[in-house]
């Protein structure tokens, strides 16, 4: 099986459409949508019906997901964050906020192998950064490979044995899952990467080959930005994504 891993789209239809163009060329089975679809960005209803319309997926919710929703409030973000759910309430139609509403709380197992969840699968919410928050995750993970998103940082981390790693999480890496080993993979952000690289960022996972895939994928900032100022979005939303900060 081969997953595609999408994380943290964030209403960025142009970011989504390159990356679809990209992953059809190298193949996939599943797609794994690890939540914030929406927020920041402004074209959330051409997302969410893009990936409604992706064919086999298992998604879960993010924490922006939850807001535009209506499943939960803005009183844990930023007012430029705050500016933007907001303005993502009113835009999302009543089909795509019923589809926002019924994504599930991670963890979620996909199989023997992999299990995905948006922040950590302690917290649904919960910042995965560091050593630390990966040793606690793997502890409570009920899989070899927790794949999470949340913080727009591709990353790779893996406990083999006692021995805890930091690995290679760049594009064009390959990398192998060992036998025994647990894993921390965050294939960073399709929609607003936060690494210095303005590039969408995502993954593929071959179970077969236990192989973990990062890719980065150019695509028309401009245009993103361009309709985020013509939506009246905050003009940091916009600079951000060519500075990938
Ligand atoms: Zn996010």
């Amino acid at each position: 099986m081969r997953y595609l891993v999408l994380a943290d789209i964030h209403a960025n239809i142009d970011a989504l459409e390159a990356v679809l163009r990209e992953a059809a060329a190298t193949s996939f089975d599943h797609v794994l949508i690890l939540g914030d679809l929406v927020g920041y960005g402004a074209e959330p209803n051409a997302v969410v019906t893009r990936v409604r319309g992706l064919g086999p997926l298992t998604a879960v919710r993010g924490n922006h997901d939850k807001v535009a929703a209506g499943v939960a409030d803005t009183q844990d973000f930023n007012p430029m964050a705050k500016e933007a759910a907001q303005w993502t309430m009113r835009a999302v139609d009543a089909d795509n906020r019923a589809f926002l509403a019924s994504l599930p709380v991670g963890p979620i197992a996909v199989d023997d192998l992999i299990e995905i969840c948006h922040g950590a699968p302690f917290d649904e919410d919960a910042y995965v950064v560091d050593s630390l928050d990966a040793l606690k995750s793997i502890t409570d993970a009920t899989r070899p490979v927790c794949v999470y998103g949340h913080t727009h940082l591709p990353m790779a981390m893996a406990l083999v044995g006692r021995d805890f790693q930091y690995l290679d999480a760049e594009a064009g890496t390959s990398l192998r899952l060992e036998p025994g080993a647990h894993y921390m993979i965050n294939a960073g952000s399709v929609g607003q990467p936060r690494d210095g690289d303005p590039r969408a960022a995502w993954a593929v996972i071959d179970t077969a080959t236990r192989r973990v895939e990062f890719h980065r994928t150019s695509y028309d900032v401009s245009a993103a930005q361009e309709r985020i100022r013509l939506a009246g979005l905050p003009e940091s939303l916009a600079r951000r994504l060519a500075a990938g900060r």
